[in-house]
């Protein structure tokens, strides 16, 4: 019998499912040992029998709550699927304004037909099993999750910062440069991508299980930088952390 996979998505760019598809061949030998039943950006048929879940995306009106617990009642696993799905992710920009302020900015004169509710987690709604981090997710940890769950395993995702990875990558601290980084405070992962491409890291993967923010402090001291200085970066992808403490 082969594992049937639904794939969901709430508020999102729907970029981590676009990653999926993007597989391609992993994609095919992957539809040997799984049905996919459920899937809209790729397919129009849909059933509401699966074990597991990947679920996308933010919860941002009070309409999604029950179409989540839905879900959650139906899988034996549920995984939430990228930053938005685990950390609340950029949606939660918009906590930090009250929402009717939101509405009024984006719809205008039409906002008296939108509902809107602060931004937050799928984990704030319903139990989560596994997740897969990131902004877009990394298709190659994506495989390595579902590979795990279809094995009746537990995934392992890296739970050390970022800087692991940047350090064995060999590149030159943004800090040295002048700039800022949450590569101590954030999960591994992505190989460090971002810097390795001449940026730094914004925290799209969320914070390790426990954070060293000591260290992280430490070295915005001895930068001459304060915690917020970066609090604004902190945002872009773990607002809903700071605003739910
Ligand atoms: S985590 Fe990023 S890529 Fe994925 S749905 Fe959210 S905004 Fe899009
Ligand atoms: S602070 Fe950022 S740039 Fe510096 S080592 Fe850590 S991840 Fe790399
Ligand atoms: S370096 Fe940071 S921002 Fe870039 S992908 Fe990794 S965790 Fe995300």
């Amino acid at each position: 019998m082969k594992a049937k996979l639904a794939f969901f998505d709430f508020t999102g760019c729907e970029g981590c499912q676009l990653e999926v598809l993007n597989f391609e061949t992993e994609l095919v030998e992957l539809l040997n040992h799984v049905d996919i039943v459920n899937f809209r950006e790729a397919k129009t048929e849909s059933e509401d029998n699966y074990e597991i879940a990947f679920v996308e995306g933010s919860i941002t009106r009070e309409s999604e709550i029950p179409k989540l617990k839905k879900i959650r009642q139906q899988a034996k696993i549920v995984v939430a699927l990228g930053a938005c799905a685990c950390l609340g992710g950029v949606n939660c920009l918009k906590n930090f304004r009250p929402m009717k302020e939101n509405l009024r900015i984006v719809y205008g004169d039409a906002a008296k037909y939108y509902d809107t509710i602060p931004a937050r987690p799928i984990s704030s709604i319903v139990p989560v099993d596994y997740y897969v981090h990131g902004c877009p997710i990394d298709k190659k940890e994506f495989l390595k999750v579902t590979k795990a769950l279809l094995l009746g395993k537990r995934p392992e995702i890296p739970n050390y910062p970022v800087c692991v990875e940047c350090k064995l990558a060999g590149n030159v601290c943004t800090f040295d440069k002048g700039e800022t980084c949450l590569g101590p405070v954030t999960r591994a992962g992505c190989n460090a991508i971002c810097i390795s491409n001449g940026r730094h890291c914004w925290g799209c993967r969320g914070p390790v299980d426990d954070p060293n923010t000591n260290s992280e402090k430490e070295i915005l001291q001895k930068h001459g930088l304060t915690v917020e200085d970066i609090l604004n970066q902190f945002r872009i992808f773990n607002g809903y952390l700071e605003v739910s403490k």
